[in-house]
């Protein structure tokens, strides 16, 4: 989705979203109800969440860590050595709008974020820009529509985002 912005060939060697600390664990990917149920079928572990009090619940992946290193990194039950396990246009769409997110401002504004906390396909100031126009202009209205459609992606707010605009 956002390959004309970002390297996929730098993903793919990163694959930095795709492997979670244990106090990151909250970004796997909300799964929307479809992509839970056809998870679920192959046999991918999966658990619940809510992620504050007010919140629903919702489906995500469920990570094995070995020990209790709070340091340690789990991997996305779909990663492989060569990247995701899902065709592009079947992963979750927080996976394909990566490093994008919906999530709450500061002040409780449903809005659109960028993870800046170090991206090694956001490096290139230019590629960057450009990708931030595109959010905050012709993508917006695929973001608003998803967000409305479902609701738990819009991700309470954290500090190695920053916030780029409303959503509405
Ligand atoms: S579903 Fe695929 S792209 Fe998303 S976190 Fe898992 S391995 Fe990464």
């Amino acid at each position: 989705m956002l390959t004309e912005y970002i390297s996929a060939e730098q993903c793919a060697h990163c694959r930095l979203c795709c492997h979670f600390r244990r106090n990151s664990a909250w970004e796997t990917p909300a799964l929307e109800p479809e992509r839970a149920r056809q998870l679920t079928e192959r046999g991918i572990p999966l658990m619940q969440r809510r992620e504050h009090p007010d919140a629903n619940e919702h489906t995500t992946f469920a990570l094995h860590y070995d020990g209790t290193d709070p340091a340690e990194t789990a991997p996305c039950p779909l990663l492989t050595s060569t990247g995701c396990a899902l065709p592009r246009e079947q992963r979750p769409f927080e996976c394909r709008i990566w490093p994008l997110r919906l999530m709450l401002s500061p002040t409780g504004l449903p809005s659109v974020a960028l993870y800046n906390a170090g991206c090694s396909a956001l490096m290139v100031p230019s590629d960057r820009s450009r990708l931030i126009s595109f959010a905050t202009g012709p993508f917006l209205p695929t973001l608003r529509r998803f967000a409305a459609s479902f609701p738990p992606s819009i991700r309470p707010f954290h500090s190695d985002y920053i916030i780029l605009c409303p959503l509405n």
